[in-house]
């Protein structure tokens, strides 16, 4: 299968993002895939190249009336045969999108969260040849009422698809308390705190999938296992595990590069920490520079252009602060 020429010739990118042509093969072959991609990566392209690929409809949850538009419209543009159903359309178009989907003219069909919960349409789904099934619960600030937002990713959290935390430390602000006795120093120390906090959730939940991921047995055991549900039989009998008995291999993390801190990068943090730059006035502010992370700050005073910026990027974050630390 030329995965790339299906690329090329339906998505017009001329090459893969770096971790996509594992996944999409793999989903191709009607495999699973645990894949972690940050935000803007291009994950729906993991689910979408498979769709056109493999026979049948793809069936994509979609929890945000906006985005669905937007993904369709753009398939829509490059040609691919894809709708989806949601309360913005009309009687007549929703019989259309019915009609093709019984017709098997559909690759990919997007559909809210709640439609899931109609009889007439589960009805309908077991009638259609369904290639694979996408959850794309993209957490992006869209215009749509509050409480569909709301009710979108409850349900998304109550079926175990998504676990909810408060993001917006830096995207929101508001002015609380008494004006004249706030003081900036404490607030500036809860935020540094809240936000450590949030770093170390992180970490620990890229931790357990890493663990999740290199567990064996039946993986549709070991995945209601993880929402708290168990299987009624011993093993599912349809997962890779169960036709193969291949069990899962071994998460391997990408071989980081160990101790390349020379005196010539010492001199140089020193220099940083000793220019007074108010974007880098702590160790672990130096740490996000020298691991390429930005921050508001960063961009806006232009740091991020300095030879400096990113330059230890492969290494872990912790092995770099430590280091930082003791050169400050
Ligand atoms: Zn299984």
């Amino acid at each position: 299968m030329d995965l790339l020429e299906t690329l090329q010739s339906n998505f017009g990118h001329a090459e893969f993002r770096p971790g996509q042509e594992a996944v999409i093969r793999s989903l191709v072959e009607g495999e699973s895939a645990l894949a972690l991609f940050p935000t803007g990566a291009g994950k729906s392209l993991c689910y979408q190249l498979p769709a056109l690929v493999r026979d049948g409809t793809a069936l994509v949850i979609s929890p945000l009336i906006a985005l669905m538009k937007d993904q369709v419209d753009a398939l829509r543009a490059k040609g691919i045969a894809a709708a989806r159903l949601d309360s913005s359309l009309s009687a007549a178009e929703t019989q259309q999108v019915y009609a093709d989907l019984r017709e098997g003219r559909l690759k990919l069909l997007y559909v809210a969260p709640e439609r899931l919960s109609g009889e007439t349409f589960l009805e309908r789904l077991r009638r259609v040849k369904i290639s694979l099934l996408a959850i794309d619960a993209a957490a992006r600030q869209i215009n749509e009422p509050r409480e569909r937002v709301v009710k979108a990713l409850t349900w998304l959290e109550e079926t175990g698809a998504i676990t909810q935390k408060p993001a917006g430390l830096r995207h929101g602000f508001r002015l609380c308390g008494d004006p004249v006795r706030r003081d900036p120093a404490a607030v500036a120390a809860r935020l540094a705190e809240l936000f450590g906090r949030r770093e170390e959730r992180d970490s620990q939940r890229l931790a357990q999938i890493l663990d999740f991921a290199g567990q064996s047995g039946c993986i549709t055991r070991r995945l209601l296992a993880y929402f708290g549900e168990t299987l009624d039989e011993a093993n599912c009998g349809h997962c890779h595990y169960c036709r193969t008995g291949v069990p899962s291999e071994p998460v391997c993390l990408p071989a980081t590069v160990v101790a390349p801190f020379a005196e010539a990068h010492a001199v140089e943090v020193r220099a940083l920490l000793s220019q007074g730059n108010r974007a880098l006035s702590t160790p672990r502010q130096v740490t996000r520079f020298l691991c390429g992370l930005t921050s508001p700050a960063t961009t806006r005073s232009k740091l991020t252009r300095r030879p400096e910026f990113g330059r230890f990027s492969a290494v872990p974050f912790r092995t770099v602060l430590e280091w930082v630390k003791r050169q400050a």
